[in-house]
């Protein structure tokens, strides 16, 4: 039970606006009207409420300034002292304020039907009202907190009660307020306080019922509203421990008495003579209005309750009629808009009028009006629009129009709020901005390398999980190094900047393409199989080689491409080096080409194998070449046992300076594929030694030194046509290997050919 001396809400609920009977009876037909009113401005709160719930949009809380204007007028009317104390507990914790308001009602309201004496009704009102004041004390952190308290916040928190006497000992004469201050929190039953059972004073025990009562039927963030039966109950289980048990069972009574009779009898007694006034809101009587279009609100509101209401709203409310003509126009609107009150009513509410632009900033027309719109088909709308501001400068608002109908459907007018949302806007803006900065690349506008990394592994791990393809496609301008070299670094953007812009249209939303680093591209086709991205990557290289561009004499460029799809045991890394790879072989087999690794599969036709996609000639799976060590003989042989003993070689034969070994591709194994099939590949090193002459720039002699030729063989031992790409690229990596081990330059162009089956 302690925690629900922390709450804050109304009770009892809803507490009607205007006074009615007490000391002020009003005729009956007055009286009538008035219920009218205030049922017409309930539906507007509640209409705002609404409006605020549903939208999200923070708009101020139309039924938390009601309440504030509830007080206000009560405090003004009747309780001086306590008014601005309650009014600095407002401005510390708005709810704590309510609470305080609603747990005073409710002892004022128990106190007259048990026809407690004046004077114990007098202190318990101003007692409950400040009970709470000591909690201007507590830290914000700990009066928001949504959690438990720990033990040292709620040691804090318990020293509200005294902080509350110290505020009241120097504004307060009455002793018996202070009193029923004091004990208001202490249980009946507290054998450490100084006063306990009967001896509590009687205040205090009255509020300590209220407070927890009003706590418990409020919802919290930690806890939802208990009904008033559970909270009762609650009451009733700890009457005698920590409540009256005989004060429990007369409030229990009192609940069940007349409470809206009571509450507006309290309210009477509080207000003194403060009397209705005014007519009706601006589209309570159409006919009045009809009579009077330019009335201004004030004439014909309420009461002060609804101009104060309306007046102290950031946002800027527009009344309209049914032929959406401005009835009323808000200081909030005079704000925002700069369009003073008295231009405004009278005309209409069109976008011409506020020079209103949609969201891609072009004009929005008289015919597209959304007051219109909103009147004609009775429903909320809600835009983020810009108008003209205060400065003569668009700024952006969100315009939330709510229709207002009668009980009957017809539609009087409506609500239009506006919502200064342009720090909302221009942080969004900021946002994307930044986003963009951080995401792309400057001169391309596709994603940049650190973008691609990020997506990279986003896309793989998507279409892992929903087991669809995905397949990734490398580009690389070729001999772009001659492009800067002959027309110039401009040109050579220009041309980055054409590619960029080719696989851009050539993609399919979803897709990403992205810079990888200077003049080379990777691009993400999503759902997309093996077969469709190597016809896509064949269709952009067809393109791009077709291309004449002015800034290089209307020559063309070309570019290499290697293809793959994400296979099973995939990671974003082996995903992107087998496309890299096949790029690479694309590069060293002539370029202007697209090379596939795996096979792809085309929907309703035969699987094509990945050499079909090649344009120039078959692939190769065997590679030959010369290398060249700058070492000497002895030294390559040593350096190549090291390469021997890391990839578990079977030496087949040694003759003179050749040799014939076994390698498998298993000991490639961080380059290996689970779905690699196991191959051996006969590989022969041929040595010879090569005596050169070195010169000089100066075409002197520097003397005779020593290197050594190798020639490089590398073939599968059973070449199968079935794995020929495969065999190709794991043929490739035993060559980059060994060629990494020898230390050693490629002399002549590697060669990749098709062996004689059996050698
Ligand atoms: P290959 O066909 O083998 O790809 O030959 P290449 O000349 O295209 O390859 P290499 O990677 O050796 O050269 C790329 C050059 O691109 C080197 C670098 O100076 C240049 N480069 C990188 N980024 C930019 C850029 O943003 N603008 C320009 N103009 N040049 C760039
Ligand atoms: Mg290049
Ligand atoms: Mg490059």
């Amino acid at each position: 039970m302690a925690d629900s001396f922390e709450n804050n809400a109304q009770y009892p609920a809803s507490p009607s606006l205007i006074p009615s009977g007490g000391a002020n009876p009003v005729p009956v037909s007055r009286q009538q009207e008035t219920q009218n009113r205030v049922a017409e401005i309930s539906n507007l709160l509640s209409a705002l409420d609404e409006a605020a719930t549903e939208s999200g949009v923070s708009i101020p809380n139309a039924r938390a300034l009601a309440a504030i204007q509830n007080e206000s007028r009560m405090l003004e009317a009747r309780l001086l002292m306590a008014s601005s104390l309650l009014t600095a507990l407002r401005h510390k914790h708005g709810p704590t304020a309510t609470h305080s308001l609603s747990v005073a009602l409710g002892c004022s309201c128990w106190a007259a039907l048990a026809e407690i004496d004046e004077e114990t009704r007098n202190t318990v009102e101003l007692a409950a009202l400040m009970h709470d004041i000591g909690k201007i004390g507590v830290p914000d952190r700990i009066l928001e907190k949504t959690g438990r308290l720990t033990t040292a916040e709620k040691q804090i928190m318990d020293r509200h009660r005294q902080h509350a006497v110290d505020i009241l000992k120097s504004c307060c004469g009455s002793e018996r307020v202070l009193n029923a201050v004091r004990y208001a929190g202490t249980h009946f039953n507290d054998q450490d306080s100084q006063l306990t059972g009967k001896h509590l004073p009687l205040e205090a025990r009255m509020i300590a019922i209220v407070d927890a009562f009003d706590a418990m039927t409020t919802d919290h963030v930690y806890r939802p509203a208990r009904s008033r039966e559970q909270a009762l109950g609650e009451l009733f289980e700890f009457a005698g421990t920590q409540f009256d048990p005989q004060l429990v069972q007369q409030f229990a009574n009192t609940l069940s008495e007349q409470q809206d009779t009571l509450t507006a009898e309290i309210r009477s007694r509080w207000l003194g003579d403060l009397t209705s006034r005014g007519a009706g809101l601006p589209w309570a009587n159409p006919g009045e209005l009809a009579a009077n279009p330019g009335g201004s609100f004030a004439g014909n509101v309420a009461s002060l309750f609804e101009q104060k209401l309306i007046a102290a709203m950031q946002d800027g409310v527009v009344f309209v009629d049914g032929h959406a003509q401005i009835t009323f126009w808000s200081k909030g609107a005079e704000r925002l808009t700069g369009i003073r009150g008295s231009q405004a009513i009278g005309q209409c509410f069109t976008p011409s009028l506020l020079q209103m632009l949609d969201c891609t900033n072009q004009p929005v027309t008289d015919e597209d009006c959304p007051v219109a719109e909103s009147l004609g088909n009775n429903t909320q709308l809600q835009q983020r629009r810009q108008i003209i501001g205060s400065h003569g400068e668009h700024a952006a608002v969100d315009l939330h129009i709510i229709p207002v109908q009668t009980q009957q459907g017809t539609v009087l007018g409506a609500t239009i709020l506006l919502h200064d949302a342009q720090e909302e806007a221009s942080l969004e803006e900021k946002c994307a901005a930044l986003h963009a900065e951080v995401t792309k690349d400057p001169m391309t506008k596709v994603a940049n390398r650190a973008e691609f990394d990020r997506m990279l592994a986003l896309y793989v791990e998507a279409h892992q999980q929903a087991a669809q393809p995905l397949s990734l496609i490398m580009v690389d301008i070729d001999h772009f190094k001659r492009i800067n070299d002959n027309y110039g670094h401009q040109a050579g953007d220009k041309a980055i900047i054409t590619l960029a812009k080719l696989l851009t249209s050539m993609c399919r939303p979803g897709d990403l393409v992205a810079r990888y680093g200077g003049e080379e591209f990777a691009v993400l086709c999503a759902d997309c199989g093996n077969a469709d991205s190597a016809q896509r990557a064949e269709q952009i290289r067809e393109k791009l080689a077709g291309m004449p561009h002015a800034y290089l004499a209307n020559k063309c460029i070309t570019a290499s491409f290697g293809v793959t799809e994400l296979e099973a045991g995939d990671t974003p890394e082996s995903f992107l080096r087998r496309s890299d790879q096949a790029l690479l072989l694309s590069k060293e087999n002539g370029r202007d080409q697209v090379t596939q690794f795996g096979l792809g599969v085309e929907k309703g036709q035969p699987p094509r194998k990945w050499w079909q996609w090649r344009r120039r000639k078959r692939s190769p799976h065997a590679v030959e070449s010369t290398l060249t060590s700058p070492v000497p003989i002895d030294v390559a042989i040593e350096k190549l046992r090291g390469f021997v003993s890391e990839h578990d070689v079977k030496i087949v034969s040694i003759s003179d300076n050749k040799l014939e070994m076994e390698v498998s591709n298993a000991t490639l194994n961080n380059h290996r594929r689970q779905s690699d099939r196991h191959m051996l590949f006969r590989v022969t090193l041929q040595f010879s030694e090569i005596r050169m002459e070195g010169i000089n720039k100066a075409g002197i002699s520097t003397g005779e030194y020593v290197r050594t030729r190798i020639n490089l063989k590398i073939l599968p031992k059973r070449p199968r046509r079935r794995r020929r790409a495969d065999m190709t690229e794991h043929a490739r990596l035993i060559h980059q290997r060994i060629k990494a081990y020898l230390m050693a330059d490629k002399e002549e162009a590697q060669a990749e050919f098709e062996p004689t089956v059996g050698t």
